[in-house]
């Protein structure tokens, strides 16, 4: 799918934006911006982002910038820079030439500042960032006027120079605003705009000792791009006023129009970056690519394609109010992507030998199978068959319950593509009592699938031949979190993990026509789910391959059972 084609939706945003094309505000202009923050990895609600802020540019005929908003320089590194441009355009999207940095900006942010001071909008308070909370008020009580509010505009030019230059301590004096400090919205209780700190910056060193904050940096930073419409989440409402007030009070050119949607929540996932950043630093998970992670490099190396993150992303829309998302809806997404985009190809993950007690040693058939039952024009291979076969060790039970209709003695099963076998025996480890050798005949006249004579079977399982299959193994991956809502309880999330959220099966085997399987290439496998090899650790000769979803919910199955 080509995003740029997209189906044109409507939301309350788009209907923001056709006012404003009506009235001409923007003389018909759309410019928006997705503005990471490099101090982490994108998750699914950046994505959601992303989709939403491409998606409009794309829509109307404007741009999309890609700025990253990397005024700290705490935590902001290039491997994350590297990460989000990776995964913008793995999602599909083009920024062209319009790649920005918030750092690209600091001197006239810095001058914009001087300006301020200038105007008698903004000093520099010398009150430490204790007494500045404290001297904030509370939402029932106004804030207090700090001391320092009356210094001249001639002092706080000096103090502010002398802050750009090194003289001070961090802390010993920031940049605030003059506003209001009784304003009833306390974002605009003489907000600080600059602050000294004195670590090296991942892209300017240490060039700068003072660093913007983000309220002033970002409404800066829009209007400098020429953006049109400032999109960004709920938590950034009583912000706005303030977002205005700045670029009223400079008098800048370019005012954009900030809106807000509600962020995405989902359901038994995490989406906070410092947190994704926890479980990386504490090992939870092996890395931001974790397939289990929320991140777009974790869906990625799990096996999701940008065309179901899109699709996820469409399907969810924007709102104004909080809600949380079914996980669910997500990997319905995936699954109804590669339930039309995968091929079938046959692995079973935890074998039990099955011979054939009939069918001549040393025979070897080959099955055309077609990559997929609805798709001809995916084609087919040829799949070898013998005497020996692997089948799911789950296949086959000695004593089957009432409602097992697979494979049991005496009882008849269809193997996928062949024929109907019959179970003679089974041959059991003494020690275990576990079957560990099935023994059947089978009936050649059923080659086709079907018997001649119309019996019927009640199951079809699906198999490899022992001797032409490959060995492999599958990581089976579950949800990372076994609550719906894992921040349940406050910061303790952890002990929410879900202990079963990785099974790995080492002694799997697979039909031979994934000898080559391309890294990251994905494959429903018969019965099983859909997988994908994994991009990191799989090569011929060592495949290793990654559960992207089962064949259905089974999360909805269990919650109904009541069980997991
Ligand atoms: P966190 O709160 O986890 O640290 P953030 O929102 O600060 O994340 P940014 O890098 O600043 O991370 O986010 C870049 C853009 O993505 C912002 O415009 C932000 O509004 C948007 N965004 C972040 N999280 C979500 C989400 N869960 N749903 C939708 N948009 C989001
Ligand atoms: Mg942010």
């Amino acid at each position: 799918m080509d995003p740029t084609q997209a189906t044109p939706t409507t939301d309350f945003i788009r209907d923001i934006i056709d006012e404003h094309n009506r009235t001409g505000r923007f003389n018909q202009r759309v410019a928006t911006r997705f503005p990471p923050e490099p101090n982490g990895y994108l998750h699914i609600g950046h994505a959601k982002s992303v989709c939403l802020n491409f998606g409009i540019a794309t829509q109307y005929g404007g741009t999309c910038n890609l700025r990253m908003d990397d005024t700290d320089p705490a935590g902001e590194t290039m491997e994350y820079v590297e990460s989000i441009l990776r995964d913008v355009r793995w999602l599909g999207f083009d920024w062209e030439d319009r790649l920005f940095y918030a750092s690209d900006y600091y001197e006239r942010l810095y001058q914009y500042a001087v300006q301020l001071i200038k105007m008698g909008k903004a000093y520099v308070c010398s009150l430490s960032a204790e007494e500045i909370r404290k001297y904030r008020g509370t939402l029932t009580e106004p804030g207090k006027e700090s001391p320092y509010r009356n210094r001249s505009a001639e002092e706080n030019l000096d103090l502010f120079q002398r802050m750009r230059a090194g003289e001070f301590e961090e802390g010993a004096h920031v940049l605030r605003a003059k506003i209001d400090m009784a304003s009833p919205n306390i974002t605009l209780r003489d907000p600080v705009i600059f602050r000294i700190k004195k670590e090296p910056h991942y892209r300017t060193g240490n060039q700068w000792l003072i660093y913007p904050m983000y309220d002033f940096a970002h409404c800066l930073s829009d209007s400098i791009e020429r953006i049109t419409h400032s999109i960004c989440t709920l938590e950034f409402e009583n912000n706005r006023p303030l977002y205005d007030w700045f670029l009223d009070e400079l008098g800048v050119k370019d005012h954009p129009q900030q809106i807000e949607f509600a962020r995405l929540n989902l359901s038994y996932t995490i989406l906070s970056k410092r947190r994704l950043i926890e479980l990386v630093q504490r090992k939870c998970v092996s890395g931001w690519d974790d397939p289990r992670m929320p991140t777009v490099a974790g869906l990625r190396r799990r096996g999701y394609t940008p065309a179901a993150i899109r699709d996820f992303c469409a399907r969810i829309g924007v709102a104004k109010n909080d809600s949380i998302v079914d996980v669910a809806l997500l990997e319905n997404c995936v699954r109804e992507d590669l339930n039309a985009a995968a091929p079938r190809v046959m692995a079973v993950l935890r074998p039990l030998r099955l011979v054939i007690d009939n069918y001549p040693e040393g025979r070897v058939e080959e099955f055309d199978c077609p990559y997929h039952p609805q798709n001809p024009g995916m084609g087919s291979r040829k799949v070898p068959f013998s005497r020996v076969l692997y089948i799911e060790q789950e296949d086959f039970m000695e004593i089957p319950p009432k409602k097992f209709f697979r494979l049991a003695p005496g009882r008849e099963v269809r193997l996928r593509y062949g024929y109907f076998i019959k179970c003679v025996n089974a041959i059991k480890d003494p020690k275990t009592g576990n079957a560990v050798e099935v023994h059947c005949t089978y009936d050649p006249a059923t080659r086709s699938g079907f018997a001649p004579d119309g019996r019927k079977v009640d199951a079809t399982i699906h198999w490899v031949s022992a001797d032409h299959s490959l060995p492999a193994e599958v990581r089976l991956y579950d949800r990372l979190f076994k609550v719906p809502n894992p921040m349940e309880g406050g910061d303790d999330f952890l002990k929410h993990l879900n202990p079963k959220s990785l099974e790995v099966a080492k002694n799997c085997r697979v039909e031979t026509s994934l000898a080559k399987a391309e890294p990251a290439s994905r494959y429903q496998f018969e019965r099983t789910g859909y997988f994908c090899a994994d991009s990191v650790d799989s090569a011929p000769g060592k495949l290793v391959f990654n559960r992207t979803a089962t064949l259905r919910d089974s999360w909805a199955k269990a919650a109904e059972k009541g069980k997991k």
